[in-house]
């Protein structure tokens, strides 16, 4: 069985003509809750998707299955078309994870824990010396090599992670929220080497990310709403399906406004937050008709090209930054 499999796979160590990864159907419950709700969706060799979520929306639930620790209740999850449920450790050979979790031994040089880690994976003598080099070469590491890991700075410690996850040459790398903690400079840096890679040795990377900045720079994403996909495409393809700008107006009485504006322009106004919020092509025209149509009752109005998060409101009626996630995000800062 295994023979004829390993028959049918590329030299890009997928089955033949099968994409990076596909999700079919995946429902997975945690007791009687749904965290995973009919999830489908595809990653295609050399391309960079985003898992974009709020906190509590499945993300985690669903780069556990990915990463086949853990089966789905139903559905598929499949890696350079084997399926982790029934072929994990397939699976486990053409993926690299990087978990949020520190995984390197602080107490142990860079090098030394990247010789731990192509150990694990049968790699020995020159053959790991040399890939250790290239490795930490490519994490812009070579020069620390010597050093432990608790000297270097988060985003050192994350590049040796990042290296960890590299050494047995995976098709597929997996990264869950791979910059939390990081500061701008090392998130930059961070992304760099992931796009490096991607675009110089063809691997598909899924990263999770409750960052919309994070998302931006994916080649496509999904976006996950309480374990479903609420949108699926490029950052350009989801902004663009927004009907034109996004207009938002404050006012002393928002769902009074809100309903007299539909009435009057046509469209849908939601309210968020005690603001109206409307989708409008040529929004900045639009501006002068509201004024004009309602005069004395507009505190403040703004106009602006849609973002990912207006995708999120659109899809689901709410924010994507509940006050939770915020406060996570200030203590960060
Ligand atoms: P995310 O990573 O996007 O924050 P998760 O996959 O962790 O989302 O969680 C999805 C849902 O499943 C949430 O409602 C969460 O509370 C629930 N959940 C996650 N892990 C467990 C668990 N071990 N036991 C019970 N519920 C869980």
């Amino acid at each position: 069985m295994e023979t004829t499999l390993e028959n049918k796979v590329s030299d890009s160590g997928s089955r033949a003509g099968s994409p990076a990864i596909q999700v079919e159907n995946i429902h997975h419950f945690y007791g009687k809750r749904a965290a995973l709700n009919g999830v489908s969706f595809t990653v295609n060799t050399g391309e960079i998707f985003a898992l974009l979520g709020p906190n509590g929306s499945g993300k985690t639930t669903l780069f556990r299955i990915l990463s086949t620790l853990m089966l789905p209740a139903s559905g598929r999850a499949l890696l350079g078309g084997f399926d982790a449920a029934i072929h994990p450790d397939e699976v486990r050979r053409r993926i690299g994870v990087v978990f949020q979790a520190q995984s390197a031994d602080i107490k142990l040089t860079a090098a030394e824990n990247l010789w731990h880690q192509g150990h694990l994976y049968g790699l020995r003598g020159a053959e790991l010396k040399k890939r250790i080099a290239e490795m930490l070469g490519r994490v812009a590491l070579a020069d620390r090599a010597n050093e432990r890991v608790e000297t270097f700075s988060g985003g050192m410690q994350r590049r040796v992670e990042l290296a960890k996850g590299l050494m047995h040459r995976p098709s597929v790398l997996l990264l869950d929220e791979p910059t939390t903690g990081l500061d701008p400079g090392a998130r930059r840096d961070l992304w760099q080497y992931l796009h490096e890679l991607r675009s110089q040795e063809r691997v598909s990377i899924i990263v999770t990310t409750h960052l919309m900045e994070e998302a931006e720079r994916c080649d496509r994403l999904a976006i996950l709403s309480a374990g479903k996909v609420v949108a699926l495409g490029t950052p350009a393809e989801l902004r663009s399906e927004i009907g034109g700008d996004v207009i938002v107006l404050e006012t002393e009485n928002a769902d009074s406004l809100g309903v007299r504006l539909e009435q009057r322009f046509g469209g849908n106004a939601t309210v968020l937050d005690g603001k109206v919020r409307m989708e409008r092509r040529e929004g900045h025209r639009f501006v002068t008709d509201i004024v004009e149509a309602f005069p004395g009752e507009i505190q403040s109005i703004s106009v602006s090209k849609p973002t990912l998060e207006d995708v999120f409101i659109d899809r689901t009626g709410h924010r994507f930054w509940t006050e939770e996630t915020q406060e996570e995000e200030k203590q960060k800062k």
